[in-house]
């Protein structure tokens, strides 16, 4: 007889469960989405201690019929396809017929169902897999599904879970971004007797970041979209495109990719390529090893996108990958140059009312607390994670911990709705500020500068309020855009050297040099090989001082080596520029007179990116009018 069986189901299911249900927020996530199949329109989630006790799901969605409620937990079962063809069309969450049955094998399954088409509902148990009761039963309109003791006969998973605040954070951060996904829905979760999230259906995506974060989050957005683009196949189709959302100022800078949510067609993904797009969308925005916070929308045909990727269906294949690569990086990037967010200078904490801010760090705080590696806050980075390039020469602003003002907050709200917890905020109150009201770099051209701190930041006067410009990062960016408009029209500006530098290089340096040369010559460096590795340095871009001209060479060598051996030539170009505008620009510490800032601000609104100096540095903080009146408790 041969040696090969067929596993029995109930084997079967456990392997399956390996792959679907790898914690408690996996389970969750697959009947949030089963309950979002459904139709639902409001969604409530209880668990207890972090989801290894209890996870309940009760929705108000189509329910199911007796006999569905009994083949749902059948391997392969699924109402939401039926061929193959349906698979390259998928415009459902789920589709593989897998989640209901192993999650039933590595639990005890309560199901409570009753679909509007029956007079009763149905109440089905199932214990490690084995069905242990089935009953009619009369059930309101939905479905209830309760998981208790998952892993219970999975010791070996079991021992895998986190502590309990880590698993609740991975769940409260999986349902906090299924609700911004669909404002329109109310959702609710319940940890033991603490209620850690409310929203009530809502009319925008916006209003609904509001609900969740409250308004102080929003002066740290910008929202985008919806954008379309239409694609052209090569078989003469046109398919559509639309991507909207939210994402950070370049101040804020994230140490991870946590704060980074991707959905496509309403499906929360970790895709690399729009990863990838995100990021380069932030290229010289934000320091290389930052990221910023983002809530991504796309939406496309079906066809479109191959969700049969993986079996937690967290991955996804595009069809025309570089096509939607482009498109997200575009939108995004135009978007930030469109809006030039300036970044707000914090208030002291004493000036704050109580309340104030309440909403936001109530919330976050809570999971922060769970898992500080899954949701760390929204802050700007600490300076040390700046480059050291730069002398590090701080103004001492006093900080409160983490206050700014609610524009909100101008005495029209009662205080006890405010200090309520948790933190659900209802729909935008009148008077608070859309998202890109605030002011915008975009007037920088217009400040009357006043004055250097230290010789080294300029205080300006503007249309609204008191802004702080840093002149060398400032100046960085006005040369950056230069240097690499020069590239684009091949007209950089050279000085001769009155003796050419000779300069000695590694292997290795020696390798990248051959590579890159050409795009050296086009930034205005005339170099020749000399020798055995040793170069001629003839000429360098103007401004470059004797002294900076082998440091910026190196400099480029090295990060040829290191990073942008697998990137593309504007990559290259774009480091070259940030090295040569970063050793060219005014230092700190350099008394500047009245025409010279004048200059500096001038050509400054003139940049398409004023925002952020090539590495990330914010260049111009403001201190708005209102913060002034309210400092002074005019307001
Ligand atoms: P899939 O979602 O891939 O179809 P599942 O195992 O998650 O597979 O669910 C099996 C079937 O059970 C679904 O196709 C659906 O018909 C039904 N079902 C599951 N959850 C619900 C729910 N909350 N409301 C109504 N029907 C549901
Ligand atoms: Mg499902």
């Amino acid at each position: 007889m041969g040696k090969i069986k067929v596993l029995p189901d109930a084997v079967a299911n456990q392997i399956a469960a390996g792959e679907v249900v790898e914690r408690p927020a996996s389970v969750v996530k697959e009947l949030l989405e089963n309950s979002l199949d459904a139709g639902s329109s409001d969604i409530r989630v209880e668990v207890e201690a972090g989801g290894r006790r209890l996870i309940r799901i009760t929705d108000n969605g189509c329910g199911m019929m007796r006999d569905d409620a009994l083949l749902a937990f059948e391997r392969h079962a699924t109402s939401k396809l039926s061929s193959v063809h349906d698979l390259e069309q998928i415009g459902t969450l789920g589709f593989r017929g897998e989640a209901l049955p192993s999650i039933a094998s590595v639990s005890r399954l309560t199901l409570e169902t009753h679909a509007r088409e029956e007079s009763t509902g149905t109440r089905v148990a199932i214990n490690g897999g084995k069905m242990v009761m089935c009953e009619e039963a009369g059930l309101a309109a939905g479905t209830v599904i309760t998981i208790r003791d998952l892993f219970y006969n999975v010791p070996a998973r079991k021992k895998f879970l986190r502590s309990e605040q880590t698993e609740l954070a991975h769940i409260a951060s999986l349902v906090t971004h299924y609700s911004l996904a669909h404002p329109d829905k109310s959702f609710e979760l319940q940890h033991g007797p603490t209620e850690l999230l409310r929203v009530t259906p809502v009319g925008s995506a916006q209003e609904r970041v509001f609900q969740i974060f409250g308004n102080r989050i929003l002066e740290d957005l910008v929202e985008f979209g919806p954008e379309s683009k239409t694609l052209s196949t090569a078989e003469g189709e046109q398919k559509q495109f639309s991507l909207s959302g939210f994402v950070s100022k370049p101040h804020v800078q994230k140490l991870n990719r946590n704060s980074i949510y991707l959905f496509v067609n309403g499906r929360l993904i970790r895709d690399k390529l729009l990863l990838h797009a995100l990021t380069s969308a932030y290229h010289n925005l934000i320091p290389p090893a930052c990221y910023p916070f983002a809530l991504i929308f796309l939406d496309c045909d079906f066809g479109e996108v191959d969700v049969n990727v993986h079996p937690s269906k967290t991955e996804v294949r595009f069809r025309h990958s570089s096509f939607v690569h482009d498109f997200v990086r575009d939108a995004v990037r135009g978007k930030l140059m469109e809006s030039k967010p300036v970044s707000s200078l914090p208030l002291p904490a004493s000036h704050t009312q109580p309340g104030a801010g309440l909403q936001f760090s109530e919330f976050t705080q809570r999971i922060e607390n769970a898992a500080p590696d899954l949701y760390d806050p929204i802050v700007p980075i600490a300076p040390t994670a700046m480059p050291r390039e730069v002398p590090a020469l701080r103004l001492e602003m006093p900080r409160g911990p983490e206050q700014r003002f609610d524009f909100s907050d101008t005495g029209s709200v009662n205080p006890p709705a405010r200090m309520r917890i948790p933190d659900t905020h209802g729909p935008l109150p009148p008077g608070v500020a859309s998202l890109n009201d605030y002011e915008s770099l975009g007037s920088l051209g217009d400040l009357r500068p006043i004055g250097q701190i230290h010789n080294s930041f300029i205080i300006a006067a503007g249309r609204d309020g008191l802004w702080i410009i840093d002149q060398h990062v400032a100046h960085e960016r006005i040369l950056f855009e230069q240097v690499l408009r020069q590239f684009a029209r091949r007209e950089a500006q050279q000085q001769r050297l009155l003796m050419p530098m000779i300069m000695e290089l590694t292997v290795g340096q020696q390798l990248e040099y051959a590579r890159i040369a050409d795009e050296l010559a086009k930034a205005g460096f005339e170099t020749e090989p000399f020798g055995n590795r040793t170069i001629a340095i003839q000429a360098a871009p103007t401004g470059l001082g004797p002294g900076e001209i082998e440091k910026v060479i190196f400099e480029i060598l090295d990060i040829a080596e290191t990073e942008l051996r697998k990137s593309s030539v504007e990559d290259l170009r774009r480091n070259i520029a940030a090295s040569v505008s970063c050793r060219a620009a005014i230092k700190i510490n350099t008394p500047l007179d009245h025409q010279k800032m004048e200059w500096l601000l001038v050509e400054l609104a003139k940049c398409e990116y004023p925002m952020a100096c090539p590495h990330g540095r914010p260049i111009a903080l403001r201190y708005s009018t209102r913060e002034i009146l309210r400092g002074f408790h005019r307001i």
